[in-house]
């Protein structure tokens, strides 16, 4: 144990330098413990996130993913991700939820670093929709509450109403009590995806992160994926990996990421003309930037 590490230190005179180096490399707290991180997530005012310079490697024997990722997110709106597979979009994700701390550099939410921020709060602020994101079996209703089961039914309608849902609620027989069947088999794929944004925003996330699933969309489903990022970008934090041309038409900023780097920001007409990489993707509608 640590305790055990720094009595030793003082019986076989380890330097506390290497004691130092010792922790930093296994991560842990250094003594004397910085105070708790149980700075509340406050209020359900839209967030604001930052990456400063953040580098990141899963492992120390593995190449980095992040090589120095810097980008601001201010409160509301949609902020949108694109990038070739493996450019490391998915993991800017995975640090803002603390899955993995950044190997150097900081993740700052309302201009305080992530870890200053009590972690069972800081996940509640946040919406993640993982890609290909699960419907379970059960209602619709079940879905809807399994994050937030003291929803009201207003509530509920609203979040309906900006998952382009109510339609379809309003033409099944028996409404949100409908089985959705094993793993949501009986919803479309873009249906099961609203179904999961809708489950998100019931719990009225400060912070909404969305990983586009790369599957093939019809024009009514693309259209109804676009209007709902766009709805939920009014009123929280919208970051979303995006892997269409229509979701990322509207975004008010767009970073462009390649090889664990920020190539550029900014709007897409902006980037078509400023950024090759950017106007390649643009014009396969994105559909070589899976992952
Ligand atoms: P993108 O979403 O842009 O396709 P990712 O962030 O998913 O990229 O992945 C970036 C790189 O990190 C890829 O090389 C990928 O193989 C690697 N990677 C992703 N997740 C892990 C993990 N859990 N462990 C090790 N390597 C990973
Ligand atoms: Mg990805």
């Amino acid at each position: 144990s640590l305790q055990g590490l720094v009595g030793a230190a003082g019986q076989y005179q380890i330097g506390a330098a290497a004691v130092a180096r010792i922790q930093e490399a296994e991560r842990l707290p250094s003594e004397p413990q910085r105070p708790a991180a149980v700075l509340p997530v406050p209020g359900a005012a839209p967030a604001e996130l930052r990456f400063r310079d953040v580098r990141f490697r899963y492992a120390p024997d593995l190449p980095p993913v992040h090589r120095g990722v810097t980008f601001t997110v201010p409160a509301r709106g949609m902020t949108a991700f694109v990038g070739p597979s493996g450019a490391g979009k998915t993991t800017i994700f995975s640090l803002i939820e603390r899955f993995y701390e950044p190997t150097a550099g900081s993740v700052l939410l309302d201009g305080r670093d992530l870890g200053d921020w009590d972690l069972p709060e800081l996940r509640s602020a946040i919406g993640y929709v993982e890609q290909d994101a699960p419907v379970l079996s059960g209602s619709l209703r079940d879905n809807l509450l399994l994050g937030a089961p003291d929803a009201t039914d207003r509530e509920v309608r609203r979040v309906l109403r900006t998952a382009r849902l109510d339609d379809l609620v309003a033409r099944l027989p028996k409404g949100l009590d409908t089985l959705v069947g094993h793993r949501g088999t009986k919803l479309s794929g873009g249906e099961r995806q609203r179904v999961a944004i809708a489950r998100a925003l019931l719990r009225r996330p400060r912070l909404l992160l969305l990983d586009e699933a790369t599957s093939q969309l019809d024009a009514v489903n693309e259209a109804a994926l676009r209007d709902t990022v766009a709805e939920a970008a009014r009123t929280t934090t919208v970051l979303v990996v995006a892997h269409r041309l229509s979701t990322v038409t509207l975004a008010d900023r767009i970073v462009v990421m390649d090889a664990g780097t920020v190539r550029a920001v900014g709007t897409h007409d902006e980037l078509v003309v400023a950024d090759p990489l950017y106007a390649e993707l643009a014009a396969t509608q994105f559909l070589t930037a899976t992952g």
